[in-house]
């Protein structure tokens, strides 16, 4: 097949035969969100380098190996990687952060990384996020993880655990980073290029890498709970409280230090261990210094992504239920030229009630009609001739049982009129 021919290497095409399954985690989540009384806002695809380089940090995965950046007219841009940057610089510039805090958004976007294309690691992927600004409350830290946790379950997901640690804040960090150096130092000749650099740069990013050999080498690293200032302790512990207040179990991973650089306190995973290496569905934490490190005011931050992929991935290893497709409700069958007018009305018509109707556009034959309709799972037929059209008589065929009842066609009023008696199958289920 000719290049051009192929989608690039860690796409992939939604066909119409999966797209019940992303109706369903779109639904889910978006209906969650608003019960928690996020909004939603979307921004452009593409962001200014600079924004991710200084939000996302330049010692990160994510801004040294995989992000696709172009230069257009001397200005470098990048497709964004992930949905915080963007969000931030969109509430930063539409001012929503001067408003009644805290501001709750949601996203559901398109997100692009350079990576190994692998199950449940692509080069496009979607994330739907939340991102809170303006609470520093430990409940709010409650309340983002709980609705994670929400859409997780109302998916029917199981065998999920949420995985929970706090990384202190600036001055902890510090202490810790120091310590963190001074336990790879011995084996800096051993530690993966880059993470011979971090070493220098910022330390913590060690324990994100995904070198089997550097994993090893950290096995014994120290842990930044034991750096926790006073205040970072509390909030964690508060944090902890408030979820098993609420019956929301997770284990305490001192390894979870996240992958970018903004966070700060409370960093959490919901890792699946049904989809093998790829496992983190859901990840996200506090950020409270981003803001103002990109040049708004200083404004406590948090929020979540969860690769979409993986959730319907997840889904599909556990047998969770999707949405329903939509079928045809009726299906007019014309059986010669002169009827096709008609069959073009009455499928309007009935539209106009909320069916989904259809006729053959094909110029079938009426066995090779009625096949179709079968295969279309269509719930009603209705056979067009010259002598149905003329009498203004036709008949109503239940397909599934073959029963048939008499349907008025003499105009489109009184069919739609008569086709009100079907109950109408939950076609709009998915959007
Ligand atoms: P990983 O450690 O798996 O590379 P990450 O820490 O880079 O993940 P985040 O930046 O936190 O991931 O993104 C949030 C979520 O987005 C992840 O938990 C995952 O569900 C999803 N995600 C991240 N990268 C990809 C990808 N390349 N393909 C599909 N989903 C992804
Ligand atoms: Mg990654």
């Amino acid at each position: 097949m000719a290049n051009y021919l192929k989608r690039p290497n860690g796409t992939e095409d939604v066909t119409p035969e999966r797209i019940r399954k992303w109706y369903t985690v779109e639904r889910v989540t978006r209906e969650i969100a608003e019960s928690f009384g996020f909004s939603e806002i979307r921004v452009p695809t593409f962001e200014v380098t600079e924004l991710f380089q200084r939000s996302v940090g330049e010692t990160t995965d994510v801004v040294q190996k995989e992000m696709y950046s172009v230069i257009a007219k001397e200005t470098q841009f990048t497709l964004r990687p992930e949905g915080t940057a963007g969000t931030i610089r969109a509430m930063l510039q539409n001012g929503l952060l001067a408003e009644a805090l805290p501001q709750k958004v949601f996203y559901q976007l398109s997100c692009f990384r350079h990576e190994r294309p692998q199950a449940g690691r692509l080069r496009e992927f979607h994330q739907f996020g939340v991102e809170m600004a303006g609470a520093a409350s430990p409940y709010a830290d409650a309340e983002v993880i709980l609705l994670g946790k929400t859409v997780l379950d109302r998916l029917g997901l199981k065998n999920i655990v949420l995985n929970l640690n706090s990384i202190g804040c600036p001055a902890c960090r510090a202490k810790y980073q120091e310590a963190l150096r001074a336990y790879f130092t011995p084996f800096k000749e051993k530690l993966c290029e880059t993470c011979q650099e971090r070493l220098v740069r910022n330390p913590m990013r060690l324990l994100d890498c995904k070198s089997p050999e550097d994993r090893e080498l950290s096995k014994d690293a120290p842990v930044i709970l034991d750096y926790l200032c006073d205040d970072c302790k509390a909030h964690f512990e508060a944090v902890k409280t408030a979820l098993t207040g609420m019956g929301v179990a997770f284990v305490i991973n001192p390894k979870i230090v996240r992958g970018l650089d903004y966070y700060t306190k409370t960093v959490f995973e919901f890792i699946s261990s049904d989809i093998g290496a790829q496992g983190t569905v859901c990840a996200g934490g506090r950020y409270d210094g981003l803001i103002e490190q990109l040049g708004g005011q200083s404004v406590p931050a948090l929020g979540f992504g969860m690769g979409l992929e993986r959730l319907i991935l997840t889904m599909e290893q556990q047998g969770c239920e999707f949405l329903e497709p939509s079928v045809c409700d009726v299906y007019l069958a014309p059986m010669d030229e002169a009827a096709y007018p008609a069959a073009l009305s009455y499928a309007n018509a009935l539209r106009t009630l909320g069916a989904r109707a259809e006729f053959d556009l094909a110029g079938r034959s009426f066995k090779a009609q009625m096949k179709y309709a079968n295969k279309l799972g269509a719930r009603y037929l209705v056979v067009l001739g010259s002598n149905e059209l003329s009498e203004g008589k036709g008949q109503l065929k239940n397909m599934q049982t073959g029963e048939q009842k008499p349907v008025r066609l003499d105009t489109a009023e009184h069919f739609t009129a008569d086709y009100t008696e079907i109950t109408l199958s939950d076609q709009f289920g998915g959007v």
